[in-house]
């Protein structure tokens, strides 16, 4: 297992843990202020979320590079079924298709893929995986063509209604193999997997090669909203360091992503404050 203790140059910022740019959420700081952070900390890479960049994916992309940073990611694709779609199929592909743009615009490595929920009317979780495959399938080429690599990530089951019917990294493995393209991987996120006991084995049959991203959270003993309310790593239950070691073990050797949605305590913070307790905490509990 890598040792994090003295180096954190495998650590990446989500922005979505500055609070995005969104209003009375972080400090609404620039992608250019939030780059000269994160390079000024010694982090190895960021992940972008595609609200806070627009039409500037290409030039952020650049801007992120020559401060010595990779961009380890874009989120996301839409939601590709349930109630949280841009629209029909057809919608769905368009703006899939936009994401893989503007994750090929800035060189991104990977581009999240959220299933969405459960299909509305069909109570079929299996119902709703198929066409969620279906469409993950149909823009494997495309994925591929663009060179971004398409990271379908279960979510935790209370998710299953709204936002993704893919709660497992089994059923996420299981899609990659059926699908069986080389540019469709899996995200593994703390906050969604803590609580699995069958991990290690599904990341073992996922292999390295599956593997395009580790998701850095924790999930608060006491949390009062799932979807806004993440711990940052320490201050929660999930086992940090056997999670990474499961990653591990399964050849990943990649960027691990901090990704802290909190609207009520880290997005309220100081963004530097933040920065420096992602890097303390990445080298002392992860
Ligand atoms: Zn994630």
């Amino acid at each position: 297992m890598r040792n994090f203790s003295e180096d954190h140059s495998d650590l990446a910022l989500n922005t979505a843990t500055l609070g995005h740019l969104m209003e009375g959420c972080g400090a609404g700081w620039s992608p250019e202020r939030i780059i000269d952070a994160c390079a000024e900390r010694g982090f190895g890479a960021i992940a972008w979320w595609r609200r806070e960049i627009g039409k500037r994916g290409f030039e952020i992309g650049e801007r992120t590079r020559s401060a010595g940073l990779e961009v380890s990611g874009l989120c996301r694709a839409p939601f590709l079924v349930g109630p949280l779609t841009p629209g029909g199929r057809q919608e769905v592909i368009d703006d899939f298709k936009l994401a893989i743009e503007i994750a090929s615009d800035l060189g991104a490595r990977c581009l999240t893929v959220c299933a969405g929920g459960v299909i509305e009317g069909s109570h079929s979780i299996t119902e709703s995986l198929k066409e969620v495959a279906s469409i993950v399938a149909d823009m494997a080429q495309y994925a591929e063509s663009s060179g971004v690599r398409l990271a379908v990530e279960p979510l935790h089951p209370v998710y299953g209604a709204s936002r993704s019917c893919l709660v497992t990294v089994r059923d996420a493995v299981n899609m990659c193999e059926d699908i069986a393209h080389p540019f469709v991987t899996i995200a593994v996120d703390v906050y969604h997997v803590w609580w699995d006991i069958s991990l290690a084995s599904e990341l073992k049959r996922a292999g390295a090669d599956r593997i395009a991203g580790y998701h850095l959270c924790d999930w608060l003993a006491d949390t009062n909203d799932v979807l806004l309310d993440r711990g940052m790593m320490g201050d929660g239950v999930a086992d940090l360091k056997a999670i990474r070691q499961a990653v591990e073990n399964a050849g990943y050797s990649g960027y691990c992503e901090v990704e802290v949605f909190s609207v009520n305590n880290w997005w309220k913070r100081d963004p530097s404050e933040v920065l420096d307790v992602c890097v303390e905490r990445f080298r002392t509990v992860c």
